[in-house]
Parts: structure tokens; sequence; C-alpha cells
């Protein structure tokens, strides 16, 4: 991928827009972009810096990007509306090809790393809300002032707000601080292997000499080294990113949106959307934060394809889909008959939501009626009849408080030796 058209190979060090940004460490990376993260010499702030591929249509998707982040980023001064702020822009020319970049706010690890985190078991449900009021702000936001759908809503384009500072507590946060002037260094190339190696060592400390002086490097490990990670008491805000797939909902260009694992009923049978998918893949969200599952993960199978197995996956848990619903899209002839049945699965197994909570998940019964209670009505078949983000706001599940059974909560979630 790092090739003509493609990524752009980053060294710890490389300075971007004249020297206004050097490269840290890398933070992730998408089908079309690497994140770095970076340190903004005029500001003396750590920022993330997402280097697009190079090639046309990547240049052109990022422009798109570009133009959402920034009305997103005008139409909320006091950046309190939960969404990446987009700081800066440029194009940054690489041995690839001409790179598009955008500097963002650095945020923290995304939901689906702290899934991981809590190995897949779920999270304490008081934390699941306070995330969710974070994600539905950012939602309401979006759809209702701004007309904006992001289209790719999931635990991995939403980031945690990060509680470390990075120049006050370099060791977790995985940096290497010495690198603030690698400009003035004629040995600057030799030395970054020598660190990269040492990187690569995962030495905790080390000393390097670079031109004649010696330098301490702290918080070598390029990925940070394993750290005992216990949720207590962190604050669960976050903000949605990725925004390279959103669109105006006036103004929308794919038919095939959004992760297969998250993607609206609609949006399968292509009876066409608007912003209540983003909605379902909010309810697909807040279900595997509490459960540490995904709630659909649909395959192919014996003589039927993965959209047939994600609507019966769909049916299974929310009873039969409204007829109309199921025969009015352009592609519904490809998954039911005219009665509104599934072609080729006939047998569906009714699980619905509070009994799978309580039965496999083990939630307490009133718990499971309750988060169903707010679930439920944002999964409807019937895309306009599902609660906006602003309505979601104003559940009364948003506002309970769990009493922890201490016991049971330590249990489940601490000492979790995590690979960051
Ligand atoms: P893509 O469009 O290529 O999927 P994303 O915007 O989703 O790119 O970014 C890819 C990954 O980079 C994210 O999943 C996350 O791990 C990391 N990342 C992106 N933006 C930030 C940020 N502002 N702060 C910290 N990490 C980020
Ligand atoms: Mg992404």
């Amino acid at each position: 991928a790092y090739r003509k058209g493609g990524y752009h190979a980053v060294r710890i060090g490389d300075q971007f827009s004249g020297g206004r940004y050097i490269a840290q460490r890398k933070l992730g990376w998408g089908q079309f972009s690497t994140v770095w993260l970076a340190f903004d010499t005029r500001t003396s702030n750590y920022v993330a810096l997402k280097i697009q591929k190079s090639a046309q249509q990547f240049a052109q998707a990022a422009l798109h990007e570009i133009e959402l982040l920034q009305a997103a980023a005008d139409g909320d001064p006091q950046n309190t509306k939960c969404v990446v702020r987009l700081i800066d822009d440029f194009k940054h020319a690489g041995p690839n090809g001409q790179h598009l970049c955008m500097v963002l706010e650095f945020l923290g690890d995304s939901l689906l790393r702290l899934i991981r985190y809590n190995r897949y078991r779920g999270m304490e449900l008081n934390k699941v809300r306070e995330i969710c009021k974070c994600i539905l702000t950012g939602l309401d936001y979006l759809h209702r002032e701004l007309g904006m759908i992001h289209s790719d809503l999931k635990p991995e384009n939403i980031l945690l707000c990060s509680s470390i500072d990075p120049a006050k507590d370099p060791i977790r946060s995985g940096l290497t601080p010495i690198l603030e002037k690698p400009e003035g260094n004629q040995n600057g190339a030799a030395t970054l292997n020598l660190i990269e190696k040492k990187l690569k060592r995962r030495a905790r400390r080390a000393v390097a000499k670079i031109s004649g002086r010696r330098v301490s490097i702290v918080g070598l490990s390029e990925t940070p080294k394993k750290t005992k990670r216990n949720l207590d008491g962190i604050d669960m805000r976050c903000k949605v990113v990725d925004f390279g797939n959103a669109c105006w909902d006036d103004n929308k260009f794919a038919e095939e949106i959004q992760t297969r694992q998250y993607r609206a009923p609609e949006v399968i049978l292509q009876s066409g959307y608007s912003f209540s998918v983003d909605m379902w893949s909010f309810a697909c969200t807040a279900f595997e934060l509490a459960t540490g599952e995904m709630l659909f993960a649909p395959k192919d199978g014996n003589g039927y394809g993965e959209d047939e197995d994600h609507l019966a996956l769909m049916m299974e848990l929310l009873g039969k889909m409204p007829r109309k619903i199921a025969i009015g899209g352009a592609r519904s002839k490809d998954y039911f008959d005219r009665h509104g049945d599934l072609k080729r699965i006939r047998r569906l197994k009714y699980w619905p939501l509070d009994r799978l909570l309580t039965d496999k998940y083990k939630l307490p019964e009133a718990e499971a009626r309750e988060f169903a209670d707010f679930l439920c009505p944002i999964l409807d078949f019937a895309p306009e009849k599902r609660p906006t983000a602003q309505q979601c706001l104003q559940h009364p599940w948003l506002n309970l408080r769990t009493q922890n059974n201490e016991d049971h909560i330590e249990g489940r979630m601490s000492n979790l030796q995590i690979d960051g």
C-alpha cells in the first residue's frame, strides 16, 4: 500500500506543513489514510495528523471530508458538540504523490478498543449511558443543525476524549518527546534509525547520542506497553470521528453506505435513507458496548448471502418485517417473496431483545427491560418511526443510575492486562 497513489510512509520526526507539525507515533489507520500523533510547534499542542493516500479518488474523498469537518467546526465554535475538531489542512508532497492532510484535535482510544480492553464482556451500564449521551449529542448536532448524515457510525469511529496529556504523561501515551528539533541535526536520519531500532526493542528508557549531545528517550515503545487499565473513574466523554463517508441529507452520493454490521435495513433493501440510518447504527453500537458483542453479525451460508442472513437476524430479534417495508425496496425481490417472507431462510428463531439481554448476557431483569425499552424504538424497521437523536436524549434510561454490585463490577473491570 506504500506505493504510488498509496499511503505516505512516515517516520518518527518527519515534518509537515513547513515544519509546523512533527510526527511522533502512529495512532491508527483506515482504508484511505494513516493517522499520526504529531506535535504542533506553533501551539505546542499534540494533534492527530490524518494523511490521506495520494491517488486522485482519495484526494477527492479527503476534500469532501474536509468540507464536512469544516462545516461541523464552523457551527460549533465552543467545541462542545461531540464531533472531532478540524484544526488545519494542507497538502504534503511525498515520493508516492501529493497527500491531503487533515490536522485534528488529538483524541484517545476508540470505543472498539474499550470493548477489547473489557475483553468483550461488556461495560457497566452507567458508563454506557455516558457514552450514549455523547454520541447522541453529536448526532443531534449533525442531523438537526447541519443536515449531515454520518453514514459510518460504529465503535471504531467514536473516540474517547483523551484523559492523558501526552506532554505530562509521555510513557502512558507512548511518546518520544526528544524529537522536538530534529531539523537542526545533520545525522537526523541515522539517529532516527537508531531510535526506531530501540523502539522495536521496546526499551523503556535509553540514551542515544545525537550530534554529540546525550538525549534521553522516554516512553520508547511505539505501541504503548501492556498496561493495567482500570476503567473505574474514567470520564466517559467521547466524540464522533471519520467523516470520510458522511454526506449532506440533500446531496447523497452512495447507495451502499455503512459498515455491514451497523447497516440499516433500508440500506440493504435500497428503499432510500436519511438521518435515521445513523440512529440504527447508534443502537447497534450501544448494544455492543453493553454486551461486548455485535448486535448483528451476519454470515453467508448454504444457499443464502450475507444480506439475507442479516435480514433474518434482524427479524429474529425484532419480529417480522412489515410486508410493505419488506417488499418496498429496489433490492427487495432479491430477498423477499411477495408475501414478505424471506426466500431462502424460512425458519426464524425469535429471540426478543429483553430476553436476549437476560438469558444470554445475564443482565438483571429490570435492567434488561429498561435498556430494551430504550433501544427497541430505535430499531424500528420503519425509518420514519425511529426516534431522532434529540428525542433519544430525552429518554429516561439515559438518566437512570444502576446500583453497582461492587464485587461483580470489580471482578469484571479490574486487573485487565491490555495490549495497547
Ligand atoms: P479512515 O477514514 O481511513 O477510516 P479514521 O478517521 O477513521 O480514518 O482514522 C483511522 C484511525 O486513526 C481511527 O480509528 C483512530 O484509531 C485514529 N484516529 C483518527 N482520528 C484521530 C484523532 N483525532 N485522535 C486520535 N486518533 C485518531
Ligand atoms: Mg475509520
